[in-house]
């Protein structure tokens, strides 16, 4: 019996778009203008000598720290003080209404539905656990983050390692059959599943590769306990032996 369902968001809630095309570029835009307004506030200040550290510049001035720090964004890099600048730069883009996080509506009705029958929601992503609050708190769809019970990013481990899955059920009590992993990567499927997790892949373009873990192109398609969101019934023991007597389809639970 499906007790939590821990969720990819990226590729998955929403678009893998609103990250690459809205996002990171909003950043990219305001970080040097954001630095140089409020470089001498607390918490931007020990970010800035973070960054000074993690390159071995002790000696860089606010304009050479700018320029690494657009390097780091360019080349993807996923430095913890970029990390939480960004943080800090979407979290003032959020509040002055230039974007919404994009979710989509699908995947919000469905949310709806499991907390409702008593299903715990937890979200794991790269992206930091204040990205992920942001992106729910202020979504198109409102503030969706009173669905969500709990958020993990990458301190708890990588997402394509078995060790994070096991870390995460840990702690949120649960048993690893009794959890539902959703996500677009099958990389980090396989690893869910290598730590004793039910999963689900979210194919939301045509096209996507696909691999031996069941796949729904919506929210409402992913079978929670052989019962779909839209109530209809799915027999996990029909569909083992279609998959027998197919000599192995895609399908599997
Ligand atoms: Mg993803």
């Amino acid at each position: 019996m499906i007790r939590a369902i821990v969720t990819d968001i990226e590729g998955t809630t929403g678009s893998i778009a609103f990250v690459h095309e809205v996002l990171f570029p909003y950043a990219r835009r305001h970080l040097g203008a954001f630095l140089r307004r409020h470089h001498q506030q607390a918490e931007v200040a020990r970010q800035i000598e973070a960054t000074r550290e993690e390159a071995a510049e002790p000696e860089a001035d606010l304009e050479r720290l700018i320029a690494i720090l657009e390097g780091w964004i360019q080349e993807d890099r996923k430095a913890t003080p970029l990390k939480a600048l960004q943080g800090m730069v979407w979290e003032a883009g959020y509040q002055a209404g230039d974007f919404t996080g994009h979710v989509y509506p699908d995947a919000a009705e469905a949310l709806r539905h499991w907390q409702a029958a008593g299903i715990a929601l937890y979200v794991y992503s790269s992206g930091s656990v204040q990205a992920q609050r942001l992106l729910f708190g202020h979504s198109d769809l409102g503030d969706l983050t009173p669905l969500l019970a709990g958020y993990f990013d990458t301190t708890t481990g990588p997402k394509r390692e078995a060790d994070s899955y096991t870390r995460i059920v840990e702690a949120i009590s649960q048993a690893p059959e009794e959890v539902l992993f959703l996500s677009d990567v099958i990389a980090e499927l396989d690893a869910a599943r290598a730590a004793g997790l039910a999963t689900c892949q979210l194919v939301r373009e045509p096209g996507m590769v696909t691999g031996d873990h069941p796949v729904a192109t919506r929210f409402d398609e992913v079978s929670v306990d052989g019962m779909g969101v839209d109530g209809v019934s799915v027999d996990p023991s029909g569909l083992d032996e279609a998959r027998f007597e197919s000599g192995g389809s895609d399908v599997r639970r």
